[in-house]
């Protein structure tokens, strides 16, 4: 298939859900830092998971528009496209968190399944209505975790490992990535799906795994760590997802599809361990006081999550080859920003927790 490369780059009006969730609102500034000119539209229904203040200061630009609201509501999306010129989508919205997902799976399959369906229709009807440009795009933010588990000896996921998704977490997004593959290869709709393995970095929500950790050791409260610790995941820093999107929304063929790893597989135990050891440095720098003496000591091994992939890991030759992207930041310098900007910004998390 044909590449489509922009070389007069024209403003876009882009249409982006879930904005004030984690990977998104860092989206949203390092798309206004290089597009200054692009209108962003940001949907987000504000769940217990986002957080406004990530891109508070970017919503008084004239060209940045906010809307409270969710991607079930078919009728808003219909006005969202009747009212805005949108031609390009990037769904980041989802619910995301697996062990949510677990307790209660309906809401993931409402929000990743439905609400998928609804932005995709809706899209659908507006591309068509506008002849079918060939340049706008529906891009799916999806997920390395609906491939499923890999054992250590296996190679890492790539865009043609089987889907095998093992939690209702993963089978809602699984789910919403075959309705997207379905609207291209029936309608034509100039969709692509990215798959993206762990995400950190500013903005995300303190139930995660690394933010987790960082602010339990700030209240010093125990560290939980499931099972035995040695589940492993592949980390991105999370600027380095967003400049591989960036390249793939400017400059891929619709229906094409794209891994997104970090080259950088660890094991949970080992990354707790390392941040216990970076905090315990970091907090007296800052004049902040820990009510304990080693953050090592608040590990607590605890049962194992239900079902819980034992790793996964990323190939990302395609996007190597075709774009030369590669992470650049490494983990040693992401994981020392990461835990820089928790103690610097206390304020943005800690009202987040009950
Ligand atoms: P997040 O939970 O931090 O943010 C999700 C955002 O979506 C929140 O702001 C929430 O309010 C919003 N949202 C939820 N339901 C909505 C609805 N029905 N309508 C409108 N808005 C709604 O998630 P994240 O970690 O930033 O993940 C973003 C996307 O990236 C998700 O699709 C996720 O599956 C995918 N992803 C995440 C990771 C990761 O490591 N975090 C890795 C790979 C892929």
């Amino acid at each position: 298939m044909k590449t489509i490369s922009k070389v007069i780059y024209e403003p876009r009006n882009i249409l982006i859900t879930g904005g004030a969730g984690f990977i998104a609102s860092n989206f949203i500034h390092y798309w206004f830092k290089k597009y200054p000119k692009d209108n962003l539209l940001i949907l987000d229904s504000l769940s217990y998971a986002a957080n406004i203040n990530s891109i508070k200061p970017l919503l008084k630009k004239k060209n940045i528009e906010f809307v409270q609201g969710n991607i079930k509501d078919y009728d808003l999306l219909t006005q969202i496209f009747e009212k805005n010129q949108i031609t390009d989508v990037i769904n980041f919205a989802a619910e995301t968190h697996v062990d949510r997902s677990i307790n209660s799976p309906s809401i993931f399959f409402e929000t990743n399944v439905i609400g998928t369906y609804n932005l995709l229709d809706r899209f659908k009807n507006h591309w068509e209505i506008n002849n079918k440009p060939n340049s706008w795009r529906f891009l799916q933010i999806s997920t390395d975790e609906v491939f499923g588990s890999l054992s250590f000896e296996d190679k890492p996921f790539s865009e043609v490992s089987p889907y095998n998704p093992r939690s209702p977490y993963s089978a809602s997004k699984a789910s919403s990535d075959h309705i997207v593959k379905a609207w291209h290869s029936t309608y034509g709709l100039p969709t692509l799906i990215t798959h993206c393995s762990n995400n950190y970095g500013p903005f995300q929500f303190p139930e995660k795994l690394i933010p987790l950790t960082i602010t339990n050791i700030l209240k010093s409260k125990k560290i939980p760590v499931y099972g035995d610790g040695l589940n492993i995941r592949d980390w991105l820093y999370v600027e380095d997802h967003c400049s591989a999107i960036d390249l793939i929304i400017n400059n891929s063929a619709p229906g094409e599809i794209y891994c997104i790893g970090g080259k950088n597989e660890l094991r949970n135990i080992d990354l707790i361990k390392n941040i216990c050891e970076l905090v315990d440095q970091f907090a007296p720098k800052l004049n902040i006081k820990l009510n304990h003496n080693k953050s090592l000591n608040l590990i607590t091994y605890v049962d194992d999550r239900l079902g819980h992939d034992r790793r996964y890991a990323i190939n990302s030759q395609k996007l190597l080859k075709k774009f030369n992207w590669e992470p650049k930041i490494k983990y040693e310098e992401g994981i020392k920003k990461t835990i820089h900007w928790y103690l610097k910004n206390i304020e943005w998390w800690m009202p987040l927790l009950k």
